[in-house]
């Protein structure tokens, strides 16, 4: 009996196991969650300014809070106007409009170190109902949900500011969703204009923007040349994570990060590449890489945590600002000479452009080309990276037939496409 008795004791004692759970924070994963949320129909693709970005916005301020993030100096949501003529409101065929940035901060545990920062960053707003932007011909009036570009990089935000708040590094860490971003940078730009913890005190700047599609765990982090450290510092966090990791290129972008590049800040843009969905209707939660999703932010956490906890300085390099028509040949801004429609594989290949995949219906597909093709010249002219493609396609016009070399597993063979024009 006594056995029994005992048992008895013990079972009515709040056990230390129980007690525990209870201190933990009852939150479980839900990147998941995330991305579905946010990229659900019912947000009709986040437009800036749109009832549905309200509506994300609102979300992205709960979750902030649920995970401990506490909101910034002035509240949860930095208001910006794009005005009626701005070109970014010209373009979108919008009115004036009002985006919002979402903003919650881990205060530093360090009392001095504290009162600098790490900035990490990931806009939410997307294309909402097509028109300016999309890539699809006729999506005009469709939602485009933007589930990778970018739901993935919002959903990896809230999840490293969770992680992040069971154990805050030393540093400040501010963590901002970017409205305006699909408008031009607008919602970032804002935010360097009127920062609301200075920029002097900035170590760095970590930009999630499409972290969705992890294929062959391959990892592309841009500005990587932005500060002398950030070879080094992002081997060693890769010695752990084990991607096949593309640590290259300066601060400009097509992306956040570039805004506080400009402002000579380091920056960093986590990046698992391009894909025929991409600024489609077909960009879709189905089809993002969760568990690819799961490493991306793992890895931001360490990467995060790493500089926020670092003892000596971050030695910013600065580079030349680029041409405007450095962003990807097909992914570029409408309006830039003529279109062929590959989707180029962003790290590069020897030689020439390897390409990801062709949009269905493009010229590209028309013609014959496809996915792990190798253009090496178009029209006369050499393609050994992605700017000199760039520049063949705007040295022609919509509607000329240009030849296409292009290198095929051992073979090399000459196509001939019709040019389109772009953002049809
Ligand atoms: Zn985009």
């Amino acid at each position: 009996m006594l056995r029994f008795i005992l048992l008895g004791a013990l079972l009515s004692l709040p056990s230390p196991a129980a007690a525990l759970q209870v201190q933990q924070p009852p939150e479980p994963p839900r990147l998941l969650d995330d991305v579905r949320f946010l990229s659900d129909d019912r947000l009709q693709g986040r437009m800036t300014g749109s009832p549905g970005a309200d509506s994300a916005a609102e979300y992205l301020a709960r979750r902030f809070s649920q995970v401990g993030l506490q909101p910034a100096a002035g509240g949860w949501f930095q208001s910006f106007t794009v005005g009626r003529e701005a070109p970014a409101a010209r373009q979108a065929r919008t009115g004036a409009l009002m985006g919002r940035n979402v903003v919650g901060i881990l205060p530093g545990r360090d009392p001095v170190l504290r009162n600098q920062t790490v900035v990490l960053g990931a806009h939410y707003d997307h294309l909402g109902r097509g028109g300016f932007g999309s890539l699809d011909p006729d999506s005009t009036g469709l939602v485009h949900n933007g589930a990778d570009d970018n739901a993935s990089g919002a959903a990896a935000l809230i999840q490293v500011a969770a992680r992040l708040a069971a154990s805050p590094p030393a540093r400040t860490v501010v963590f901002i969703a970017f409205s305006g971003e699909e408008l031009g940078l607008l919602g970032s730009a804002h935010y360097v204009q009127q920062p609301i913890y200075p920029l002097a005190g900035m170590m760095a700047m970590v930009n999630l923007d499409m972290v969705g599609r992890l294929r062959n765990g391959r990892l592309i982090v841009y500005g990587a040349r932005s500060a002398k450290e950030f070879p080094a510092l992002l081997d060693s966090l890769n010695w752990y994570a084990g991607f096949d990791l593309k640590a290259q290129g300066d601060g400009y972008g097509p992306s956040d990060h570039s805004s506080f590049y400009a402002a000579k800040r380091p920056v960093l843009h986590i990046f698992t590449d391009l894909h025929e969905d991409y600024h489609r209707t077909t960009d879709d939660w189905q089809k993002v890489n969760y568990d690819g999703l799961k490493r991306v932010a793992d890895f931001s956490l360490g990467l995060v945590t790493a500089l926020a906890n670092r003892t000596s300085p971050l030695t910013l390099l600065e580079l030349p600002a680029p041409v405007p028509s450095q962003i990807a040949a097909g992914s570029g801004p409408p309006g830039y000479g003529a279109y062929l429609g590959t989707v180029p594989d962003m790290t590069g290949a020897p030689g020439g452009v390897r390409l990801v995949g062709v949009r269905a219906g493009s010229p590209a597909e028309k013609a014959g080309l496809r996915g792990d093709d190798i253009i090496t010249r178009i029209g006369g002219a050499e393609t050994p990276d992605l700017q000199a493609m760039t520049d063949a396609l705007r040295s022609h016009k919509p509607g000329e037939t240009v030849e296409i070399v292009v290198r095929r597993g051992a073979s090399v063979t000459t196509f001939t496409a019709t040019l389109g024009a772009r953002g049809g």
